[in-house]
Formats: C-alpha cells, structure tokens, sequence
C-alpha cells in the first residue's frame, strides 16, 4: 500500500497538511504532523501530491508499504 510519511525533524509544524487533509495527517503529542495508518486511495492521490510539494520544509513523502 502507498501512505504519507512525515519526516519528524523537519516538520515545523505549520499545520498546512491537516488544516488542509485531516484524513491523511494529524497532530502528534509532539504537535507535528504525522501520516495516518491508511491506504492512499486513487482519488485523493492528485491532492496529495499537491500537499507534498507544498509543504514548505519537503517534510512530506509518499512511500509505498507491504
Ligand atoms: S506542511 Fe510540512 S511543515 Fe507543515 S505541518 Fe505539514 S509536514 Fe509539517
């Protein structure tokens, strides 16, 4: 499966990825953000890379999982 993976060292924590999709990304106790746990569905993927590519610290990845 493909999810979203955020890199806990360069997150700063702007909020632009859960303000913008809180299906994918949440807040940790850390308050930075962190990919949910889910499947990337094929209708969300086009929003997400637009997430990915505007997250101001590249802190956002999509990777692909067994
Ligand atoms: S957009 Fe980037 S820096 Fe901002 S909260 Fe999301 S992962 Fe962190």
């Amino acid at each position: 499966m493909e999810k979203v993976v955020v890199n806990q060292d360069l997150c700063i924590s702007c909020g632009m990825c859960v303000m913008r999709n809180e299906k994918y990304f949440e807040f940790n106790d850390d308050a930075k953000s962190e990919g949910k746990n889910i499947s990337i569905e094929e209708d969300d993927k086009k929003e997400l890379l637009d997430i990915v590519v505007s997250c101001p610290t590249e802190a956002i990845t999509i990777v692909e999982e067994k």
